[in-house]
């Protein structure tokens, strides 16, 4: 397959960057579809080229009419900029514009920006929200993209999106792009699409099967020594370290700083020029290694990450996917390891029974295990449990392409 056999110009594919040949599995399934104007329910694994599976149509579509615009909606500030990115080097050069609204950024110069028409508008809802209060229109949006559509969906935005998508013309085309899916999600989407095509990328295709899962048991007091310890022996350039809430990132941060390796932070209580300058430090190389809440677990590519490191196991299944899923990204290998202790037992499972994989517990050189593993007495918090319940819900992409009645 190659791109010239999707009915897209080629003007277009010309301007692809040259390190893009041949269409990925999603790519193939959607762009003949959504350049056909059908509504599109997407699915596809973490680092699939999910941006211009969406990107190429719309780019496509406005070439023949520009008047109409696009949007396209993301769940963080980081993913905006990226997807504007690597839309508008495609855009660019067809003489159409893409505009990335988001918070953290100065209102008056976006709305300055938003006077010159930009065809293809990328926001996070909140701010998108705020600027339709200070009258701006999206009646002329006829292309809606729902990009990490189930991110969306966890993080509370889904009535701003319902009130966004009111505002935008009521002939418009609408996609949701996902790695992940779950049923709510589906019902949720139903009012804002008319008979969706169902798309599920080809596993044998997706393009992350070549990443090397290791989890290692070790004692919760242990995690930062055992972090280090791991980081050394890795060598590697670049190093993604999740960890679950913001408030021990930093802490962190300066203990990595002290062993002398070097070590910024990104999270949801830096501001925005901090955040963007710990990422930009990270892609350069400047600091080897990055702590990040799931802030970025979602779509944030990073060039060649050769290792996720899971300071501990996230508190929802689908989310373990995402974070392994920053490395191995368009075909390369990747190294994901996690720390895991006895309190995480649930966790570990609820993502063993959702990526069906065995997942096995290692032990750690140097850090023999010494904790206990919990009695049945559950001390778990009702927040856990309440994300276990939720977890059981969802479908990984393989119970979804088991049942044919689901495409
Ligand atoms: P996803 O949204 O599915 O996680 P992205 O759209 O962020 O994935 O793409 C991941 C990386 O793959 C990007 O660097 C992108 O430029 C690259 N890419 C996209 N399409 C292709 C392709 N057809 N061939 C090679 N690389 C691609
Ligand atoms: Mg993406």
């Amino acid at each position: 397959m190659s791109f010239s056999q999707l009915s897209l110009s080629k003007t277009l594919i010309q301007a692809l960057p040259n390190t893009i040949k041949t269409p990925t599995a999603i790519q193939t399934l959607a762009i003949p579809e959504l350049i056909s104007g059908h509504d599109v329910l997407a699915l596809a694994k973490t680092g699939s080229g999910k941006t211009l599976a969406y990107g190429l149509p719309i780019i496509e579509a406005l070439k023949q009419n520009q008047d109409h615009q696009a949007l396209v909606l993301v769940p963080t500030r980081e993913l905006a900029a990226q997807v504007c990115d690597a839309i508008n080097a495609v855009a660019k050069p067809q003489s159409l514009s893409a505009l990335c609204l988001c918070g953290g950024v100065d209102k008056e110069l976006q709305q300055q920006a938003l006077a010159k028409q930009p065809n293809i508008l990328v926001a996070t809802t909140g701010r998108l929200i705020d600027l339709i209060k200070h009258g701006l229109s999206l009646s002329q949006v006829h292309y809606l993209v729902l990009d990490e559509a189930d991110r969306l969906l966890d993080m509370g935005f889904w009535p701003d999106v319902q009130t966004i998508a009111d505002q935008t013309s009521p002939k418009r085309q609408t996609a949701l792009f996902s790695a992940t899916f779950s049923d709510t999600l589906r019902q949720q989407a139903k009012p804002l699409m008319s008979a969706p095509k169902e798309l599920v990328a080809d596993q044998e295709n997706s393009t992350n099967s070549d990443i090397a899962e290791t989890l290692y048991l070790v004692n919760k007091g242990s995690k930062t020594k055992a972090l280090i310890t791991l980081i050394e022996q890795q060598a590697a350039k670049q190093i993604l370290v999740f960890i679950g809430a913001k408030e021990n990132a930093d802490s962190l941060t300066k203990k990595l700083n002290k062993a002398k390796i070097t070590t910024a932070a990104l999270h949801g209580n830096k501001s925005q020029a901090e955040r963007e300058e710990a990422l930009e430090q990270f892609k350069s190389g400047q600091s080897q290694v990055l702590i990040a809440t799931d802030l970025l677990a979602r779509g944030i590519h990073i060039d060649h990450l050769p290792v996720v490191i899971n300071f501990e196991l996230p508190m929802h299944a689908e989310t373990y996917i995402h974070r392994v899923g920053r490395t191995a990204r368009a075909g390369a290998n990747g190294i994901a390891m996690s720390l895991v202790c006895h309190g995480e037992t649930d966790a570990l499972n609820a993502i063993r029974s959702l990526t069906q994989r065995e997942l096995p517990l290692q032990d750690l050189e140097g850090f023999p295990v010494t904790d206990k593993p919990s009695t049945g007495e559950s001390k778990r918090a009702p927040r856990d449990k309440k994300a276990n319940r939720r977890t059981q819900n969802k479908k990984s992409i393989k119970q979804f392409q088991r049942k044919p009645k689901a495409r």
